[in-house]
Parts: C-alpha cells; structure tokens; sequence
C-alpha cells in the first residue's frame, strides 16, 4: 500500500476543511468525518486499497468546499478523482431531490464507490446517534437512519463486512434512539 498517497489525501482533504465543522453540539472540526470514514475502511474491514483510502478522505472536498473534480484529477489521478465524483451530489439540485438519486443511484456505484458510501453511511448513522447536530427532533434522526437503509440496500453484495458493520451499526442506532423515545 502507498502510505505516501493516503497521507498526501490527508493533508489536501484537512486543507479544504480548514474552518468547516460538523454539526454536533461541539462544532467537532469537519476533516474528523472524513478520517472516522477511511478509518472505517482500514480498521474496522481491513481495506488495503490506497485508491479507495484515498477516495475516502477526499470524498466531501467536492461537495463541501471549493475543490473541482479537475483539481483532483490534477493531484491524485482520474482514478481517485472518479470515486470521488460518483459519491458526490449534485448541488445545483435540491436536497430532497439529492437524496432520492442517492437511493437510485446505489446500484449503479462502482465497488470501490459502495465501499465509500458504506462507510460514509457508517460514520452518519453513528454521529446521528451519539453526536448529533444541534436541534434536530428525535423524528428527524429516526427518518435520516431510515433514508441510509434504503441508500444502502443499493450497496449490497460487494464486501460482506461492510454490510455486516453497517447493519450492526443501524441496528444499535434505532435501539438508542427507541430509548431516548421512551424516555420523552
Ligand atoms: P442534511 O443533509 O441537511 O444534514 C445531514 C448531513 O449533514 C449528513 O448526511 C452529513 O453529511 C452532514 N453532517 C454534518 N454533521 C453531522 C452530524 N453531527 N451528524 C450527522 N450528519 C452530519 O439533513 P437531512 O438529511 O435531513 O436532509 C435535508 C432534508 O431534510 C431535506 O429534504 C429537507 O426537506 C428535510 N428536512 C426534514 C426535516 C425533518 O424534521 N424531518 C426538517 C427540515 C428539513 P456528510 O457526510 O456529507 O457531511
Ligand atoms: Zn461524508
């Protein structure tokens, strides 16, 4: 594996982020998503592909910040530069409609793609639970967990894994989230 390039996706992708934050309580600094998503991808499925780590620390630039898909074909290939492109929104859309061609467009993803989108999901499901952004109702959060379900069912059939981690994951959500229900 070339550490070289997944460092270099890194220190770029912690570049473009510089100021963003999450949307959690805490205003947690933006570039810890994109690390927890590659550290998904390493740690907890034994992702060895340095494209794909690549793609994942660079996934929201595009999205997010002011980098362009030629920027990034620039410094890390068309390769990485196309995973990352099929994860990306199209944001001249409106969200709801966003979120309906994600759901479409799962099944259409490359491999490597759906791995990123897995553990993007992943990471979602996981501060929508623990950390999640200020104000929204426990409605809000049931139905996002929902929406990455239907996201996912597009994904499935690539890395038994990453299924098995998202699906373990949902699961403990909706059972936090059912507790804090019963708690209201
Ligand atoms: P957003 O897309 O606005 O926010 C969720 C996204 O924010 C995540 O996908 C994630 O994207 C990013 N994010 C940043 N910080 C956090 C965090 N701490 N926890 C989780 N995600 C975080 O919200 P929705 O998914 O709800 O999409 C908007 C839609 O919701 C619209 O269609 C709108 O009409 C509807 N809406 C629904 C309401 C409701 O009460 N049900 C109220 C208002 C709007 P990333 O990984 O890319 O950073
Ligand atoms: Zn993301």
């Amino acid at each position: 594996m070339s550490y070289a390039l997944v460092l270099q996706a890194a220190v770029f992708a912690a570049a473009k982020h510089t100021g963003q934050h999450r949307k959690d309580a805490n205003r947690s600094p933006y570039i810890n998503h994109p690390l927890e998503v590659a550290a998904v991808l390493a740690t907890e499925a034994g992702i060895e592909d340095e494209r794909v780590l690549a793609a994942a620390l660079l996934h929201d630039t595009v999205e997010d910040t002011d980098t362009t898909p030629a920027e990034l074909e620039a410094a890390f290939g068309p390769e990485i530069a196309g995973f990352v492109a099929e994860v990306t929104d199209d944001k001249g859309l409106p969200k709801a409609q966003r979120k309906d061609l994600q759901v479409s467009h799962a099944p259409h993803l490359s491999p490597q793609a759906k791995l990123i989108k897995l553990a993007d999901k992943i990471c979602n499901v996981r501060d929508i639970t623990y950390r999640p952004p200020a104000n929204w109702p426990l409605t809000r959060r049931i139905e996002y967990l929902d929406w990455t379900e239907r996201v996912i069912a597009g994904c499935r059939g690539t890395n038994a894994q990453m299924e098995r981690i998202y699906d373990e994951t949902l699961a403990a959500a909706r059972r936090t989230l059912q507790g804090l229900n019963g708690c209201t």
